[in-house]
């Protein structure tokens, strides 16, 4: 008989690819994806340490399941396996068994692969498995099949590198997810053409420090972030092609050509800042200063001149002062976001950030917060309007939610709606946009010529 698994993902991309890879080590194992925590045989929670609150979420969910283990038990005679995954599991360790007694199995992010096994042994005992073994977990998991492949979309997660080495002061990901490893070109490509295949149209390659790559290519030699790109764009069936979260230490000559030179990789590029202020940047470790990242985005507006940017800030750093905050947000009205995530300062246990004695009150972190997130706003908002009246090629990723309309994504990741029956999930259309909403653009086919000129379907070598 099929048993059923609830993978719920937090955070980051890199978890949301995990999750799927999760899934795909417990098929062979008879178990099927549901979508409800209600009617699973194992529940697995795919967690983040990023910030406290993500932390303390998952605490808040445990306690939800303790409940509802509790009534299956009483109810059926029988309750799901509960597995904690991901980085809070690294993290926390044993720590979890003792808080939250519903909890079967604790397995960290570099341990999935063994998931059978560990499942085998938490039905005699509870376990917990956070090594960082020395065997590629990309070796021991199983491909999904073509079905499922398409199933999860025409745009795929492929993960290229993982783990950082970088140590930021307040971040805990050199902790949870181990030292900088890049994946070999070979095997990357391979489940490139395996996912191209069966009908996904757009990558984005994540890793934690995606533009630090540096895997061993086919020919022996290192390959950079850019010679990847390339490689991939080749692979037939792929139009798109995205990479995140990248340093900007790690911006280096190939990449930004391959900005230039390479039609596929989008003209969008998620570049965390952190800060606008060099005595901030410094007391983080970024090792760069606010004018290294200007110069930065300066070349790689040059190469690609409608390159539309994206960031990750940190307000309330501990030392972060009136004049640092406004050297924040002077760095935002220079240069211009079209969209961006923004974060109060959390202290996490084990980071040097955490020791530090400067830390800033909640109430200042909160005001700076909301002053910084209405810049941004009006920069996004800015953005999409200036969209209106434009021609962008859409990938079409599903039907939206009236009958005949579409929904896809512009080049620049901007949510498109549009009104057309005869157009199919993965084709790239051109849609001129017409209005604007909080989330979305809205817009028209524009006839059979447009941006891209007709429909792509399943076109391959990109290179411009
Ligand atoms: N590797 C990326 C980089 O170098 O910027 C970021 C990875 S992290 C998963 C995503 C974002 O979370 C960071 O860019 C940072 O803005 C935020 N972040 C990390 N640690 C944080 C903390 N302790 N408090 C608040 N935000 C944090
Ligand atoms: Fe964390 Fe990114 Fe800094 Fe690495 S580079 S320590 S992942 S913020």
């Amino acid at each position: 008989m099929k048993k059923k698994v609830y993978v719920k993902s937090y955070g980051c991309q890199m978890n949301a690819y995990d999750a799927e890879r999760m899934a795909d080590v417990l098929a062979p194992e008879g178990f099927i994806e549901t979508n409800s925590a209600e009617d699973a045989d194992l529940i697995v929670l795919n967690t983040c340490h990023i910030r406290e609150k993500a932390a303390e979420k998952v605490y808040s969910e445990l306690g939800r399941l303790r409940v509802m283990k509790d009534e299956r038990t009483a109810a059926e005679g029988r309750a799901p396996t509960i597995v904690v995954a991901g980085c809070v599991a690294q993290a926390e360790g044993g720590e979890i068994l003792r808080r939250a007694p519903a909890v079967d199995l604790v397995v960290g992010p570099q341990s999935y692969h063994n998931l059978p096994a560990l499942l085998a042994k938490a039905k005699r005992e509870r376990v917990v498995d956070t090594e960082f073994p020395v065997e590629d977990k990309f070796d021991h998991l199983p491909a999904p099949s073509p079905q499922k492949i398409r199933a999860r979309g025409v745009s795929a997660f492929l993960t290229i590198q993982e783990g950082c080495d970088k140590f930021c002061t307040f971040c805990v990901v050199p902790y949870t997810r181990g030292a900088e490893i890049s994946r070999p070109a070979a095997k990357i490509l391979a489940e490139a053409e395996r996912l191209a295949a069966a009908g996904v149209r757009e990558f984005t390659v994540i890793g934690q420090n995606v533009n630090a790559y540096h895997g061993e290519g086919p020919d022996g030699r290192t390959w950079s972030l850019g010679r990847l790109l390339h490689r991939l764009a080749d692979v037939p069936g792929i139009a798109r092609l995205r990479y995140t979260t990248s340093h900007p230490r790690d911006m280096d000559d190939d990449l930004i050509a391959a900005h230039r030179d390479l039609q596929a990789l989008m003209p969008y590029l998620h570049l965390p800042v952190q800060s606008g202020s060099d005595r901030i940047l410094a007391g983080m470790n970024r090792r760069h200063t606010r004018d290294d990242y200007r110069r930065i985005i300066d070349r790689t507006r040059a190469a690609r001149p409608d390159i539309a940017l994206s960031s990750d800030f940190i307000v309330g750093f501990p030392g972060e002062t009136d004049a640092d905050f406004e050297d924040t947000l002077r760095l935002v009205r220079e240069t211009g976001f079209a969209s961006a995530f923004s974060f109060k300062y959390s202290p996490r246990p084990g980071t040097p950030a955490a020791e530090m004695v400067e830390q800033v009150p909640e109430d200042v972190k909160s005001a700076r917060l909301a002053a910084l997130q209405d810049a941004l706003e009006e920069d996004r908002q800015k953005f999409n309007r200036a969209a209106v009246g434009r021609t962008f090629d859409v990938l079409v990723e599903r039907k939206g939610r009236h009958a005949g309309q579409m929904a896809g994504k512009s080049p620049y990741l901007q949510a498109v709606q549009f009104d057309d029956g005869e157009v199919a999930i993965g084709d790239i259309v051109a849609v001129e946009i017409t209005e604007t909403g909080p989330n979305s653009l809205f817009g028209r086919r524009a006839g059979q010529a447009g941006a891209s000129g007709t429909i792509v379907r399943a076109v391959g070598a990109n290179a411009a």
